[in-house]
């Protein structure tokens, strides 16, 4: 027997119209740096309308690729909508990728068209003599100094972004296809070219949704969200769906990502939730002191683990610790969260901060399995068992976009490698030990590089520790620690070391602590180990 319930195709219109007909006064408030602007959703919708008719005028193909180099702004979020509710594929670029990366990603998705913010347009012209595709460049101005009347290769034009709308008629929106790709973003790639992931209108949706989930990040009309995390990557979390289908009023921090300029944000905006990586909160923390934060409710963190300390940190400072979240690019993003069982209440609070730097539990609608990477079999969820996590559900990939490397991430019965090392306990939550390539192997035993990290920030005077596998003759590869001391104190080896004692099994005794004046980061903030690997090539593990 068949249900008998409508099939009605799940779109980016159906997350638009709710905005448009039913929150048209509430306000999406961006920070350029020329001042903070101010447009209702009611204007917005219109705004994208008439955009959707830029894109006709264009001439951009009905499935073509709509291109876009840009802050998190009022604007982006009328690209995010115009694009997709018109047919065509959005394709955030990520503005911290190598150049070449651009070139490549931009050749790859053939964008025909790209929208760029005047304060990164200075990045964006030596490469468009490198794209084989695009005919338009449309540039939204922000306030930067950047001259568009610059040079730019035949067969190329530039548009200002408000001449064009103003020129524009709004257009009805026509997506009958949920399965139709409305975005894509490519990995920051690590290695290698970055993969394309392409989300279907579907997929979008019900991650909007699951973004709504009150055991989620339960974003909902209450709420002035910060997505400090950015649009052009892993699509903001989901919290400009989300903020669009729910009616949140949208807190866009635009180009300045400095501690007091989101501080000032939080504070003046009552941001009730902020949600970006570990290395964000780690500066704005202390640009937080003195402030009123009493409007935020949620601080949702991952791209990388979040140390205990940072977390008990705010829980001290703010009375709000960190709100744990994994997920990749290619898992929409968000798969896990940390929220805290009712049954764990009469658990001391140092207990729960260790299950707050777990993270977390799957959401309705990703499933999740850790595989021994010997064997091939699941491990028990035993907290100890630990393998390779796969995930499937209706918003994780299944193949990257016309790449041959697609066979090697997927396994046979259609799970997303996710390159992960995990362990889950008991009560289904997810502890990340590694990243595949990062853990230490030593002498045939595993050692978890993010541990250990986390042990050494936990110290007072540290504020960043990478720890990376260097070789060793005898053990295969030893754990190394690259620490950055805090502002104004001293430390030494013989300090951490002494501060790890008790707090570590002793053979994860780190061989050496290396002080640096930074850990080198990733387009998106994560520490780039590959990076470090690369600065300390010729690094030699002391002999003991
Ligand atoms: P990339 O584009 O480099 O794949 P992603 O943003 O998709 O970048 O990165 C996904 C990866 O980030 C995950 O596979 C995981 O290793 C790491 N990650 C994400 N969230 C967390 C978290 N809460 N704790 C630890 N690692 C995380």
């Amino acid at each position: 027997m068949q249900g008998l319930m409508q099939d009605y195709p799940l779109t980016l219109p159906m997350l638009f119209q709710r905005a448009e007909q039913l929150f048209p006064n509430k306000e999406i408030v961006t920070a350029l740096p020329t001042g903070r602007v101010r447009i209702t959703y009611g204007e917005w919708a219109e705004r994208t309308r008439r955009l959707g008719g830029v894109l006709d005028t264009l001439g951009i193909s009905a499935d073509g690729r709509v291109a876009t180099f840009a802050w998190n702004t009022a604007r982006h979020l009328e690209l995010y909508f115009a694009a997709p509710c018109s047919g065509r594929v959005l394709h955030t670029l990520n503005l911290r990728l190598f150049p070449e990366q651009v070139t490549y990603i931009v050749n790859h998705a053939e964008d025909e068209v790209i929208f760029v913010d005047k304060t990164v347009a200075g990045l964006l012209w030596p490469l468009l003599p490198t794209f084989t595709t695009v005919r338009h460049i449309v540039v939204t101005d922000d306030g930067g100094p950047f001259d568009t009347t610059a040079a730019v290769p035949a067969g190329m034009e530039v548009h200002d972004y408000e001449e064009l709308l103003a020129a524009a008629s709004p257009v009805e929106w026509h997506v009958e296809d949920e399965g139709q790709a409305a975005s894509m973003c490519y990995t920051s790639g690590t290695t290698g070219n970055p993969k394309g992931v392409v989300y279907s209108h579907r997929s979008t949706v019900l991650h909007t949704m699951a973004a709504q989930f009150a055991d989620g990040f339960g974003a909902r009309e209450s709420d002035r969200i910060l997505p400090v995390v950015p649009m052009f990557h892993a699509n903001a979390w989901g919290l400009a769906h989300a903020a669009v289908a729910c009616g949140a009023e949208l807190i866009m921090p635009g180009p300045d990502l400095s501690p007091d300029g989101l501080a000032t944000l939080i504070e003046e905006e009552h941001v009730t939730v902020a949600a970006g990586v570990p290395t964000i909160w780690m500066g704005v923390l202390p640009a937080l002191k003195g402030r009123d934060t009493s409007a935020l409710r949620v601080i949702p963190c991952g791209g990388s683990a979040v140390p205990k300390a940072l977390s008990e940190a705010f829980r001290e400072q703010l009375g709000l610790p960190i709100y744990q979240a994994w997920g990749m690019t290619e898992t929409s993003p968000v798969a896990t969260v940390g929220s805290i069982k009712s049954t764990f209440a009469d658990r001391p609070e140092d207990e729960l901060a260790d299950v707050r730097a777990l993270q977390g539990l799957p959401l309705l609608g990703v499933e999740l399995r850790i595989q021994d990477q010997e064997t091939g079999e699941p491990v028990p969820w035993d907290g100890e068992s630990r393998g390779e996590l796969q995930a499937r559900g209706p918003w994780i990939a299944k193949e990257y976009y016309d790449d041959p490397r697609s066979p090697e991430s997927f396994t046979d019965d259609g799970w997303l490698k996710t390159g992960d090392v995990a362990t889950f306990d008991a009560e289904g939550y997810l502890r990340l030990v590694d990243r595949t390539k990062d853990v230490v192997k030593s002498g045939g035993e595993w050692i978890s590089s993010v541990e250990l990290e986390n042990e050494i920030m936990a110290h007072p005077k540290v504020a960043e520790a990478a720890v990376v596998g260097m070789h060793h003759p005898k053990w295969q590869e030893r754990p190394v620690a690259f620490v950055v001391v805090r502002e104004g104190e001293q430390l030494d080896k013989a300090g951490v070391l002494e501060f790890l004692d008790g707090r570590i099994a002793k053979w994860w005794t780190p061989d050496d602590v290396v002080f640096i004046d930074e850990v080198p980061k990733t387009s998106v903030g994560k520490f780039s180990k590959k990076d470090l690997r690369d600065q300390f090539k010729d690094y030699v593990i002391p002999e003991a």
